[in-house]
C-alpha cells in the first residue's frame, strides 16, 4: 500500500538578524519543494532529507554549510546528522572543517564505516579520502556572519544560533531525518551541540522522524528527539507528541527549542518556543510555509 508522500523542512529557532527574516521562507520552500520532487518520483524518504538540506547548506541565510556562525576563534566547525528510520541506521560528524556539505558526509559515514559518529580532525581526513572536496574558510565564511561574530563576541554571549533540518515520509510509508549546523556563534572551538548526537538532533524510527533545533546544551540534557518519539509512542499524533517534548524542555531545562516531525502516515507537525523559525511543510494536504 502507497502512502501520501510528505516533507517538513526548517531554517533554525535562532534570533536572526532583521535584514534576512523575509528570504527564509522561500529558502525553506525552495528546500521542501527540492525533497518533495525526489519523494514524487520514487525516492526514498533518506535521499529527500539529504536533498533538502543540501539546499540549505548552500544558501548563505542559514546558518549551515556556507553561512554557517564562526567560533571563539572566528572559524567554522559544523556538525550534521541523517538517520533512516526503516533500519535504523544513522551517521553523523562533528566539528568539521572546510566541507560544503556536511550532511552528504554524515550519511558517508553511515554507509560506508561500521560507526555512526566521527568528530574533528578523524571526520576531516575521511572527508578527504572519500573525496570531499575541503574548501578554504573563505569558501564558508560570509560577511554577514563575519559582521554577527564581531558584534556577539565583544558581548561575550553564545546565545545566536541556528539550524537546518529536514523530515520526511516517502510512497513505502518510511521516514528519516536529517539536520545541519554550524552550532552556536562564538562557542568554544570543539563545541558539538545536540545536531549530531543521535536521540538528541535527530531521530528516525518505524514510526516516526524528527529534527530539531534550538540551544544544543538543553536540547542534549532533554534527548529531545527522542523524548518526541516516546511521546508518540502513546499518542500516535505527531504534534501532539512535539508539544509534549517542547512543554517538558520548557518546564525542565527551558531555552530556544523547535521540532519539526512526520510519521509514517505522512502526517506533518512542528513547534516551536521562539517566533523565529521558517518552516516549510508539503503533503497531500497541499503547501505550508510559515516564517
Ligand atoms: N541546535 C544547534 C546547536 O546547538 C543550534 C540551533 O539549532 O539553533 O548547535
Amino acid at each position: 500500500m502507497s502512502v501520501a508522500p510528505a516533507i517538513v523542512v526548517h531554517g533554525g529557532c535562532g534570533r536572526i538578524e532583521a535584514a534576512t527574516v523575509a528570504e527564509r521562507p522561500e529558502g525553506v520552500r525552495q528546500a521542501a519543494a527540492r525533497g518533495f520532487e525526489v519523494l514524487r518520483a520514487g525516492g526514498t524518504s533518506l535521499d529527500a532529507v539529504e536533498a533538502a538540506v543540501e539546499v540549505l547548506e548552500e544558501l548563505p541565510l542559514f546558518n549551515a554549510g556556507r553561512g554557517s556562525v564562526l567560533n571563539a576563534e572566528g572559524e567554522i566547525e559544523t556538525d550534521a546528522s541523517i538517520m533512516d528510520g526503516a533500519t535504523r541506521r544513522a551517521g553523523a560528524v562533528a566539528c568539521v572543517r572546510g566541507i560544503l556539505h556536511p550532511v552528504q558526509l554524515a550519511r558517508r559515514v553511515m554507509e560506508t564505516t561500521p560507526h555512526v559518529l566521527l568528530a574533528g580532525e578523524g571526520a576531516t581526513r575521511f572527508a578527504q579520502s572519500q573525496g570531499f572536496p575541503r574548501l578554504r574558510p573563505e569558501d564558508l565564511i560570509v560577511d554577514a556572519r563575519r559582521a554577527q561574530w564581531e558584534r556577539v563576541r565583544t558581548a561575550e554571549s553564545q546565545s545566536e544560533h541556528g539550524t537546518v533540518g529536514a523530515v520526511a515520509c516517502d510512497l513505502q510509508g518510511h521516514v528519516a531525518a536529517a539536520t545541519s549546523t554550524g552550532g552556536m556563534v562564538n562557542k568554544l572551538p570543539g563545541r558539538t551541540g545536540d545536531t549530531p548526537l543521535i536521540g538528541c538532533g535527530t531521530w528516525a524510527d518505524a514510526r516516526l522522524a524528527v529534527s530539531c533545533t534550538g540551544h544544543g546544551e538543553q536540547i542534549i540534557r532533554m534527548t529531545l528527539a527522542r523524548l518526541a518519539a516516546f511521546q508518540y509512542e502513546s499518542s500516535s499524533d505527531a504534534q501532539r507528541a512535539g508539544e509534549a517534548a517542547l512543554a517538558e524542555l520548557n518546564a525542565t531545562a527551558a531555552g530556544d527549542a523547535g521540532l519539526i516531525l512526520v510519521d509514517r502516515q505522512g502526517r506533518v507537525a512542528f513547534c516551536k518556543n521562539t517566533p523565529n523559525m521558517p518552516v516549510c511543510a508539503i503533503s497531500h494536504q497541499g503547501t505550508l510555509v510559515q516564517a
